[in-house]
């Protein structure tokens, strides 16, 4: 409560009541709250012809609505709909289609409306969009909505202040960028008004369409989207566990203490120590990031500790990019990389562990006594994905054109708690995602035209300073499902100009989209952390950069 006081305080707007949900900003002026009831009406309009034609989801949606409207019971109208809900003020009785346009004429040339119309506008101009998750998806589709529909009432529900990014925290480990660069605050999403409240979802109520935090709020959620990335699965592995992970840190979350452990366990251990890593099972957060550490970590043993080994436990045949990846070990980490992959004989999957003595032990028999052991274990959809039954087994299915829910209404889950088919889970495939989601809600909740959806992935990876590969990729939906059409991919052996600049796009888009994804642009561009080796004008409160004339790189960022 404390917390979201504070938050509004910050971002100069009135303190809400700290016992119920947030309210709205008052609409002051007489052509805001006109255009409002005016995109009431539309919106019902939208909502209406969208539950007719929208397969089964859709259809329930439209379903419990006309129970509301003809007054009748229902299973949704039997349930018990909060104070001011949208759902209460639904059940009012309901204009037909007809009426809805004129009604929205009259209301656009600011003519009295009948006190039912009232009630009904109000309701509908608080359409409220609950977010949870304030990262590559769920930051996106706050900072999207709000370019969309400034009046829109979008709640952005994240537990932490700061967004510490995953990607690009392999170079953090390999001392090309510090900690602080992969920093990002929520003060643009804050002025873009933007509801930002710093707590923990725990529960949704798809019925009542509600959603409850750790700290005690109840949000109300006309649409509700769900972006809460990934948890660990600490039982994955035997032996391993969360008290596991302070001593085998996975640094594979938005948790920067994980990072921070990993860089100080690597910084501290002798020169000639041994370095292992537990890589994952599919489907995983960034195939090819896990590879890409290995790179950026043998790139630190090798300028800091020579003759230290890094050794690769994986319990995959293959994995992305494995034939780029291959030929940076050889050309760049010879003699420091040892690359375990299993086949039909040996199974290089933890069979178990002992945090007290680092010690690894595979299914293969290989043991390894480790000094810092890296363990990436398997992974599923944040929590709050299968408290609102959005969950079948790890992940959430979802329609490919608008990433909402197969199994619950009104809820779209995106990034890497979904399912995608064949698009990988990345940064680049989340904030894409989120403009699908974004057109879908707009166009339910005002008569803009829905747009076919169209996505794209690129994957970055850093193999040596000044030396990345690329991975692309469109996607569209084909059949039920999202299918990859044009693809491209890096090749070995390519000129070192080329691979120069594709690290230089890297840290461009970095850049790029995490501007975008934070509203920097609405936060007077001040950038929390920055951009670590961007091209171009640095943005004017950058924070501390790599500074190559420094003797130690590595031991200067932690
Ligand atoms: C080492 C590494 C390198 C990577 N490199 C790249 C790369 O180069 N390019 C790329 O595109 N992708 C990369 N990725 C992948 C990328 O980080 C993720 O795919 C992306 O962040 C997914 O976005 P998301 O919105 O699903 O989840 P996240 O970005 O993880 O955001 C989830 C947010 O939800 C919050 N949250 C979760 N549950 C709750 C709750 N119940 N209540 C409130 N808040 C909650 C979390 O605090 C978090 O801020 C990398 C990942 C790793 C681990």
């Amino acid at each position: 409560m404390q917390n979201r006081s504070r938050d509004h305080a910050r971002a100069g707007r009135a303190t809400a009541p700290e016992t119920t949900c947030p309210r709205p900003p008052k609409l002051q002026h007489g052509e805001r709250v006109e255009a409002a009831y005016a995109r009431t009406a539309l919106l019902r309009q939208a909502d209406a012809e969208r539950s007719g034609r929208d397969g089964a989801i859709g259809g329930f949606r439209g379903r419990r609505r006309q129970y509301k409207l003809a007054g009748t019971t229902g299973p949704a109208a039997d349930a018990e709909a909060p104070a001011g809900s949208a759902m209460k003020e639904a059940a009012l009785p309901g204009p037909s289609r007809r009426d809805l346009g004129r009604m929205a004429v009259a209301a656009g040339a600011g003519l009295a409306a009948g006190p039912w119309l009232r009630a009904f506008a109000i309701a509908r101009a608080e359409a409220k969009v609950v977010i949870v998750g304030g990262g590559a998806g769920g930051a996106t589709v706050a900072h999207a909505l709000k370019a969309g529909a400034p009046d829109l009432d979008v709640t952005l529900i994240e537990a932490n202040p700061i967004y510490s990014s995953c990607f690009l925290s392999n170079l953090y480990l390999g001392g090309i960028r510090p900690l602080e660069s992969l920093n990002h605050s929520y003060a643009g999403l804050h002025r873009l008004n933007v509801w930002v409240v710093h707590d923990f979802a725990i529960d949704v109520d798809p019925i009542r369409r509600i959603v409850r935090t750790r700290g005690g709020r109840t949000y109300n959620y006309d649409r509700l989207v769900l972006s809460p990335g990934i948890d660990i699965k600490y039982d994955s592995i035997p032996g391993y566990s969360r008290e596991a992970a302070r001593v085998m840190p996975h640094a594979y979350t938005t948790e920067a203490a994980s990072k921070r452990l990993l860089k100080r366990q690597l910084q501290q251990m002798r020169d000639g120590g041994i370095v292992a890593m537990a890589m994952p099972r599919e489907p995983y957060r960034c195939p090819p990031a896990p590879y890409e550490r290995a790179c950026m970590i043998a790139h630190y043993l090798k300028a800091r500790k020579p003759r230290s080994k890094l050794i690769l436990l994986d319990p995959k045949r293959a994995f992305a990019k494995q034939d780029l990846f291959i030929e940076a070990f050889a050309k760049y980490y010879k003699g420091i990389v040892e690359l375990n992959l299993s086949d039909e004989m040996d199974d290089f999957g933890i069979a178990s562990l002992n945090p007290g003595t680092k010690e690894i032990i595979t299914h293969a028999g290989r043991k390894v006594r480790a000094d810092v052991a890296n363990i990436i274990p398997q992974q599923r959809a944040g929590e709050i994905a299968a408290k609102a039954g959005c969950t079948e087994g790890d992940w959430c299915p979802v329609h490919p054109q608008s990433f909402l829910s197969r199994k619950m209404s009104d809820i779209h889950v995106l990034g890497d708690a979904a399912i995608a088919d064949d698009m990988p889970k990345s940064a680049f495939s989340a904030h894409s995602q989120a403009k699908a989601v974004v057109a879908d809600i707009l166009a339910a909740l005002t008569k803009v035209e829905r747009v076919e959806a169209r996505f794209r992935n690129v994957c970055w990876s850093l193999l040596a300073p000044d030396d990345a590969v690329k991975m692309a990729a469109d996607y569209a939906p084909h059949a039920g499902r999202l299918e990859a059409s044009t693809a491209f991919v890096s090749q070995t052996g390519e000129p070192a100009d080329v691979r120069r600049q594709n690290a230089q796009d890297n840290a461009a888009w970095y850049t790029a989209i995490t501007s975008d994804m934070f509203a920097k642009a609405a936060n007077g561009g001040q950038l929390l952390g920055g951009s670590g080796g961007d091209r171009g004008e640095p943005p004017k409160a950058d924070p501390p950069q790599p500074d190559p004339s420094k003797p130690d790189p590595f031991q200067s960022n932690h």
